[in-house]
């Protein structure tokens, strides 16, 4: 079989805790399968594949030690099913490879090495990613396999932006401003280019708010500044991330509280944000406890303070602000949270339509409004077989 009769591209986008993916038509990038196991390492990981009719294909709750046992899992199903799905090329969402691999490329012995030596700037992400790319690669070895990183859409930011105020050595390292959840905000962008003249909108804020947050600013079409920078820990507060602290904050950990590195990173990452605010991750539980719990209400109001002072910094960045996108979980199905962000932003020309914010429209800003505030679902996974489609058009 050639590659044209092959019709299927599988996005794949591997959590520490969780392995999503969807499987695309080549040709109509239409989702034809789409699936998860989360809870990876739970008692009970659920494993779940619907199709593009919603029937339920697996729907299974087992143990899942790890993402490999994850993989392999996905992996066994697909072979059982290979004559009804054949596989054009697999795509992956990648959190990074450095300064110098940013642009979608072919996943090859050599590019695996060059990923495993760049693991010190995303020790959290890379280790279980390249995981589920040699369990796959070694499953389906004649496929092309393409790395779609989420650094791309950052590639041009400025260079006051992107560097940190530190020696030049430690650039020398990598030690530099990437930025993150490129792959949705180059979705968000490719669908609005389908919808509107965005010359019209000069000046974007995108908000992708979900357990992981963050804000780009988009200048004429291209990322100027965003809030996360070496790692997907910094920006916004977040449902188990810390987002900025001052370094004061990190000296004291590591100085009065004994952690060590891993500790700290741990803390950092996985107990800190909502979490340590409010007790849950869970925007959705922290809404409903909220009336009840001061804990949890404070961790919404930080929440939202904290994505209202980057909307003036992104807007004061780009010398305006013409439109504010909200994507992700909590961006998409919150209006509750919306209309708190966008409280007493009258004064940079934002303001909220109540009925449109509550029925989640795509437009939710009043016509008259100078900043057109919009709803958009985010979709990484097509944009992965969109550029793993790309790719494999072009060899
Ligand atoms: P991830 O970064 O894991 O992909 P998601 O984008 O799925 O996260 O977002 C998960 C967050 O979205 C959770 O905090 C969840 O409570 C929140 N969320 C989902 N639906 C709603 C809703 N209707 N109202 C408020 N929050 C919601």
């Amino acid at each position: 079989m050639d590659r044209q009769t092959k019709n299927f591209i599988l996005s794949i986008n591997c959590g520490s805790s969780s392995l999503k993916f969807k499987l695309f038509n080549t040709r109509s990038l239409k989702t034809e399968l789409e699936g998860h196991i989360n809870h990876i390492g739970n008692l009970e990981s659920h494993f779940q594949i619907t199709d593009h009719d919603g029937n339920i294909l697996i729907n299974s709750l087992t143990a899942i030690q790890s993402i490999e046992f994850a993989v392999n899992e996905l992996i066994t199903w697909l072979k059982h099913n290979i004559k009804k799905y054949p596989l054009a090329a697999l795509g992956y969402r990648l959190i990074q490879g450095g300064p110098q691999h940013r642009v979608p490329e072919r996943i090859t012995p050599d590019l695996l090495e060059i990923l495993k030596q760049q693991i010190y700037l995303a020790p959290n992400h890379l280790p279980d990613e390249i995981t589920a790319i040699h369990a796959f690669k070694t499953a389906f070895k004649k496929i092309v396999h393409v790395a779609c990183y989420d650094t791309l859409f950052h590639r041009n930011m400025p260079a006051c932006t992107k560097y940190y105020p530190l020696p030049a050595e430690y650039i020398d390292k990598g030690l530099i401003k990437y930025g993150f959840h490129g792959l949705s905000y180059e979705y968000v962008m490719k669908k609005l280019g389908s919808k509107i003249s965005t010359t019209k909108r000069r000046k974007i804020i995108i908000a992708h708010l979900g357990n992981g947050a963050s804000m780009v600013a988009v200048k004429n079409g291209i990322g100027i500044e965003t809030t996360m920078g070496i790692s997907p820990i910094g920006g916004l507060v977040m449902g188990t991330r810390s987002g900025d602290l001052d370094p004061g904050v990190l000296l004291f950990l590591l100085k009065e509280g004994h952690l060590t590195p891993d500790e700290l990173d741990e803390l950092l990452s996985k107990n800190s944000g909502l979490k340590a605010i409010g007790g849950t991750n869970d925007v959705q539980a922290l809404l409903s406890n909220e009336a009840k719990d001061p804990k949890a209400k404070l961790a919404l109001s930080v929440f939202c303070y904290t994505v209202r002072k980057y909307i003036g910094a992104l807007a004061a960045a780009m010398g305006g602000i013409d439109m504010l996108i909200f994507t992700g979980g909590i961006g998409e199905n919150s209006a509750i949270i919306r209309d708190r962000i966008c409280e007493d932003m009258d004064f940079l020309g934002i303001a909220i339509h109540e009925q449109s914010n509550q029925m989640s429209r795509e437009i939710i800003s009043p016509l008259s409004s100078k900043v057109q505030v919009r709803v958009m679902p985010t979709n990484e996974e097509w944009m992965i077989a969109h550029h793993t489609r790309n790719f494999i058009e072009n060899i």
